[in-house]
C-alpha cells in the first residue's frame, strides 16, 4: 500500500460537486504538485484530507491506516500538517514562540520544545529573526514562518498551500529550495501552488484537475503539455 493515499473522493456542497472521484498517491519523501485553475477543487481536497469537511463518498489511507473519519486534531496528531494560503501567525508573539507553541502541543516540555523550535528555525533559515515580532516579518518570511510551523508538529506529510504566493523572483526561488530541503528529510509533501516554476522545480509527480475533476496525472512535463491542461489554463 502506498504512503499516502486517497482513493476516489468526492465533496458535494449542497447541488454543487466541488471534487468528484479524484484518486492519487505518493510514498514517503515524494512531492507532488496539485494544479488547476480557481476553483477547481484544490483547497477543497486539502480539507478533505485533514477533515475540515467530511468526505461525501471515497477514502483516504496514510500509512496503511483509514483516516477519513478522524477527528482533524487526530490527523494531524498522526503526522500531517498543512499551511494555508492565508498566512495567520500568532502576530503579538515573537518567531521563535509562534513555532515553539507548535512544539510543546507535540513535545509537551518547554525545553524540548524550545531546541525544537531553534532547530527548525534554523532549518527554515529564520534563526536570525527569531526574537522579531511575527507581525513585523516580510510576507517571504511569513510564509516560511508558517512552514516552520507547520514542521513543530513533526509531521510526515506536508501539505503546502500557495507558499509562493506575493513572492518575488528571488524569494521564489528560496521557496523552492526551502520546500526540496524539506522533501530531502523524508517528509512528503503536496504542494498547491500557482506558480508553474515551483511546481516544476520541486514535483515528481502532477494530478491536474478541472471542474473538480481530474484531467490528468503523471509525470510532470507531460502534465502541462497535456492538451486539456493547457485548454483548462487558456480557459478556453
Ligand atoms: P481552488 O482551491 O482550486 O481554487 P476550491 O477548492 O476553493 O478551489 O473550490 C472548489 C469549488 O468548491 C468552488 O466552486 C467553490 O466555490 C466551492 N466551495 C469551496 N468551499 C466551499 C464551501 N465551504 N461551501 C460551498 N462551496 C464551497
Amino acid at each position: 500500500m502506498a504512503f499516502f493515499e486517497v482513493r476516489r473522493i468526492v465533496k458535494n456542497f449542497g447541488g454543487l460537486c466541488a471534487v468528484h472521484e479524484i484518486s492519487f498517491s505518493l510514498e514517503k519523501g515524494q512531492v507532488i504538485g496539485l494544479i488547476g485553475p480557481n476553483g477547481s477543487g484544490k483547497t477543497t481536497i486539502f480539507n478533505l484530507i485533514n477533515n475540515f469537511f467530511p468526505l461525501t463518498a471515497g477514502e483516504i489511507y496514510f500509512k496503511g491506516k483509514r483516516i477519513d473519519s478522524l477527528p482533524t486534531h487526530k490527523i494531524c496528531a498522526l503526522g500531517i500538517a498543512r499551511t494555508f494560503q492565508v498566512v495567520k501567525p500568532l502576530k503579538r508573539m515573537s518567531v521563535l514562540d509562534n513555532v515553539m507553541a507548535g512544539a510543546f502541543l507535540h513535545t509537551g516540555s518547554t525545553s524540548q520544545a524550545r531546541a525544537r523550535a531553534l532547530e527548525i528555525l534554523e532549518f527554515c533559515n529564520l534563526i536570525n529573526k527569531r526574537d522579531l515580532d511575527a507581525k513585523k516579518l516580510t510576507i517571504a518570511d511569513r510564509k516560511r514562518l508558517e512552514i516552520a510551523r507547520a514542521l513543530s508538529t513533526d509531521p510526515e506529510l506536508l501539505l503546502l498551500d500557495e507558499t509562493a504566493a506575493g513572492l518575488n523572483p528571488k524569494e521564489t526561488e528560496e521557496a523552492i529550495e526551502v520546500i526540496k530541503k524539506i522533501s530531502r528529510s523524508g517528509i512528503a509533501i503536496i504542494i498547491v501552488e500557482h506558480k508553474m516554476k515551483v511546481i516544476m522545480g520541486t514535483s515528481e509527480k502532477i494530478v491536474a484537475i478541472n471542474f473538480g475533476r481530474e484531467i490528468t496525472q503523471g509525470e510532470p512535463r507531460e502534465v502541462i503539455n497535456h492538451p486539456e491542461v493547457i485548454k483548462a489554463y487558456l480557459g478556453d
